[in-house]
């Protein structure tokens, strides 16, 4: 009898996670992604600023699951959802829209970020979701201290080393902490015509505190640490425009040659491929079980799902895609094995929130605990350590990690300009014409 067949799109935090509770599953299971890697997130903002290098927060899919023998992976992106002849359509580099059909489908296809509607502002703002994100986020920052560097006229160092990052989440505040201890450690002797810790570093938000989703004492903590860093903090303003030379808060001008984009994120369009009720967001309101109402196979699962628990929407953090992964392909399991008793409804486990804010010092808070400073920081690193995706990488951060505190030396500083296009990266060449 042929095996059912069970497609997961995705293979970050959820849809690995559904991989890692199938692998005993009678069935063949295919994971499609169109990265070869999954990305540990949480901590793109070390590769943004050098302390890290993007192969120790990322790792081939395939790789991870190489002992799975049920499971192949697939290189390729999904670009829709044929519900009824229960198949999506995958492109690859040679193949456009094929159908793979599924017995039983899990979608961890994840989130992007948002721009709120000012599309136009991913020009001069990059944001922060992959790795390339990061890296030209990187290239951005280190370019930066070297115009500057070049600049002869001293009047326009203020504005080439102004660094303004947009959304005060726990990735701007996270970054801004990073940035602020990068300019006044590492940097801090390398540089002779400029003084890399006279950077300014401006974080901002429309909200009135930082780290919204923690309480008011921890994100007060948070700002405190950030001004102590020498950060500049600006709340409650919109950001109204940004441009190549900075941008617009409210009535000011703020220049600056690197802007980050820290804000909102967006759901993936798997909503509009399975044509489901979503949530205002755009994350596609699944059942108690993590199904898609009417449609018992299908699961989403993670940043693209949305779902009510104690009254509240499930936040968009790894521990929520983590559980609801495992948990969609422990269901999968009992019922291609027949196993009972079956998993009751999804219920999520809050494990608690961390947030680092520059070197030993982080916040945390976990159901009544709430704890600032080293103590929280220490937390925070065993915790990050231990997900990351293998042994191999937990062993070469925590080195990278002790090396870097010991010394303020950093991972990666190269400027590496992947794609030649971007703004301020490629160098201007002077074009010398043969002799005739
Ligand atoms: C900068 C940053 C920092 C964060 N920090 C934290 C933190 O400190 N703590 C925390 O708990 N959470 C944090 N998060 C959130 C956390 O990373 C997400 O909640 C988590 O990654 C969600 O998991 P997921 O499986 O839903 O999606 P993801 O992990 O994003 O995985 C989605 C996968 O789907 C793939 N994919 C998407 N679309 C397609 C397609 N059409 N075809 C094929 N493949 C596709 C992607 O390549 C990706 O591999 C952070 C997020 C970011 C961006």
């Amino acid at each position: 009898m042929a095996l059912p067949r069970i497609v997961i799109v995705g293979g970050g935090f959820g849809g690995l996670a559904a991989a890692k509770a199938l692998r005993k599953t009678p069935a063949q299971v295919i994971l499609i992604d169109r990265a070869n890697h999954h990305l540990f997130q949480p901590l793109l903002y070390q590769v943004a600023t050098a302390a890290l290098t993007p192969s120790q927060i990322a790792t081939p899919i395939r790789t991870i699951l190489r002992k799975q023998k049920n499971t192949t992976v697939i290189l390729g992106e999904v670009t829709g959802v044929d519900k009824e002849r229960k198949c999506v359509f995958v492109s690859n580099a040679d193949r456009d829209n094929v159908p793979v059909e599924y017995e039983y489908l899990i979608l961890a296809t994840g989130a992007t970020h948002s721009y709120f509607g000012h599309d136009e502002f991913a020009k001069h703002a990059p944001g922060m979701k992959s790795l390339a994100d990061a890296v030209a986020s990187r290239n951005k920052i280190l370019q930066a201290f070297e115009q500057a560097e070049a600049e002869e006229d001293p009047s326009r160092h203020r504005d080439l080393l102004t660094f303004i990052l947009v959304g005060a989440g726990p990735t701007g505040v996270e970054l801004a902490g990073a940035l602020a201890v990068l300019v006044r450690t590492t940097l801090k002797s390398e540089f002779r015509r400029i003084n890399p810790a006279s950077a300014r570093i401006v974080l901002v938000d429309r909200g009135p505190g930082v780290l919204a989703s923690f309480s008011e004492k921890l994100s007060e903590a948070a700002k405190q640490r950030l001004k102590n860093l020498g950060v500049e903090v600006l709340l409650g303003h919109s950001v109204d425009e940004i441009d190549a030379d900075g941008i617009m808060v409210e009535d000011e001008r703020i220049p600056s040659k690197t802007v980050i984009w820290t804000a909102g994120v967006a759901p993936s369009p798997a909503g509009a491929w399975l044509k489901a009720e979503t949530d205002r967001a755009g994350r596609v309101r699944v059942q108690r079980d993590l199904s898609v109402p009417g449609h018992p196979e299908i699961f989403v699962v993670g940043d693209t799902a949305s779902l009510d628990q104690n009254g509240r929407p499930l936040p968009g953090v790894a521990q929520v895609a983590i559980q609801g992964g495992r948990y969609a392909g422990n269901l999968i399991h009992s019922r291609v094995t027949g196993s009972l008793p079956r998993p009751g409804p999804f219920s999520y486990f809050d494990k608690g929130t961390m947030a680092v804010v520059g070197k030993g010092f982080a916040v945390l808070q976990s159901g009544k605990v709430q704890m600032s400073g080293f103590g929280a920081w220490l937390a925070w690193a065993a915790v990050h350590l231990q997900f990351l995706a293998t042994s191999s990488l937990r062993l070469a951060v925590f080195l990278q990690w002790a090396w870097t505190y010991a010394t303020g030396q950093r991972g990666s500083r190269l400027i590496v300009d992947h794609h030649g296009s971007e703004p301020g990266l490629t160098p201007k060449r002077t074009v010398v014409k043969p002799a005739a």
